[in-house]
């Protein structure tokens, strides 16, 4: 008997009768003799409004409060299908996060799965039942409830499915599989069929909204079988798995934007050791996390550094730079949202040289100016004008996939 993990998005479960459908296809994997442990989301919109409300209460509401509030959503679905399944006659149980032992760190919004503890889920397998999971939250090493960042629901699938060494994880979502592009955007963008760890995880962390990055961090580390299929219809959705030779002969996978990040920087700041350590120092304290870094040259003595951080952390952040502004005696600290972060990702480029020269090209061909680049092995990015991104993506897709 196989067990298998399926998560279900706000899409998915997004009414009665789109739950009626998710109770079917869990059914489905029943009937064929597994186990099945469902994960599902809010309903779509769900999340957003709860947040809404909070922000009614106060501009600056408390965190802890925010993710005891949002946590809800996510408790409405697993009831709903539970129902739903046994009104199909298949006895099913929902639990919360904490009624199972998915116990995070204590970092309210974004917390971490640190372990769960699988008796509880196990003993109900045990019994015949389909057990149903609320994504998106835990507990702390306080017992209070914490949430696992927009998206988390795919994170706690995987991490289910590791703890319980799952035979599967199937994500059911809007999309049928990863793309070489959003969709949206790119009308001509291919579905893959297959994309390893690494790249799908660059994806992920670089705005490819498809998976939640933690997840693909579970699945990598685990080893976890993941798949990413439609909830709406039958096709072989794309599998995430560990990087082969062949993949390398594919120059580049996907392209993904970013538009929610914000760019920090300080400038007149002291070039001499320990001043970079002592900015990301403090915002690592205050946990806030740093995307892109660009240090310039010194000059006469100073120095500027530039770093994006994510839009729900400025607030956070802002508080922190104030101080170091202070310490270091720096002369300026400015900030600017109006920046995208588009990226060209593929294990390809570990051994075909000419891919940035190739984005460079294309760029400069569209009058596009490009503020920062980073790079990884498998990944280039560029931080452009927002308003500019979407023509980014189009082009950087022409350029690799249809004049390939
Ligand atoms: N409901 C949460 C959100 O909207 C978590 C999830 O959907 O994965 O972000
Ligand atoms: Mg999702």
């Amino acid at each position: 008997m196989a067990l298998i993990v399926q998560k279900f998005g706000g899409t998915s479960v997004g009414n009665p009768e789109r739950i009626k459908n998710v109770a079917r296809k869990v059914i489905q994997e029943k009937l064929a003799g597994n186990q099945v442990v469902v994960v599902v989301s809010a309903m779509s919109g769900q999340t957003d409004q709860l947040i809404g409300l909070c922000k009614q209460m106060s501009d600056n509401p408390s965190k802890r409060e925010m993710d005891m509030m949002v946590s809800t959503g996510e408790q409405v679905t697993i009831a709903l299908l539970a129902i739903g399944l046994i009104d199909l006659g298949h006895d099913a149980i929902s639990y919360n996060g904490w009624q199972v032992g998915i116990r995070t760190t204590d970092e309210y919004s974004k917390a971490k799965i640190l372990d769960i503890d699988t008796k509880r889920i196990r003993e109900s397998l045990d019994e015949g039942k389909v057990v149903v999971v609320a994504g998106f939250q835990g507990i702390d090493h306080k017992g209070n409830i914490t949430t696992l960042g927009r998206g988390g629901s795919d994170t706690t699938a995987v991490a289910v499915a590791a703890a319980l060494r799952a035979d599967r994880c199937d994500i059911y979502t809007d999309v049928d599989g990863v793309y070489t592009a959003d969709p949206r955007v790119v009308p001509d963008a291919k579905r893959l069929d297959k994309i390893s760890h690494d790249e799908m995880l660059e994806l992920a962390s670089m705005g490819s909204k498809v998976l939640h990055d933690r997840s693909v961090i579970f699945a990598m580390k685990y080893n976890v079988p993941l798949r990413v299929v439609s909830s709406f219809d039958d096709g072989p959705g794309t599998l995430i798995v560990k990087e082969s030779s062949e993949m390398e002969d594919v120059l580049i996978s996907g392209i993904a934007k970013k538009d929610n990040e914000v760019r920090v920087n300080i400038a007149g700041i002291p070039d001499k050791p320990g001043v970079a350590s002592s900015i990301f120092k403090k915002l690592a304290d205050a946990n806030i996390n740093v995307n892109m870094i660009i240090q310039s040259v010194g000059f006469e003595g100073e120095s500027q550094i530039s770093f994006t951080v994510i839009n729900t952390d400025l607030d956070e952040a802002k508080k922190v730079m104030e101080t170091l502004q202070a310490e270091l005696g720096a002369k300026n600290v400015s900030y600017d949202a109006d920046i995208s972060i588009v990226s060209v990702v593929g294990v390809g480029m570990k051994v075909y040289s000419g891919v940035a020269a190739a984005v460079f090209d294309e760029l400069a061909k569209n009058s596009i100016n490009i503020e920062m680049i980073s790079t990884s092995e498998i990944k280039i990015s560029v931080v452009i004008r927002k308003n500019l991104a979407e023509k980014t993506v189009q082009a950087l897709h022409k350029r690799f996939f249809l004049n390939a």
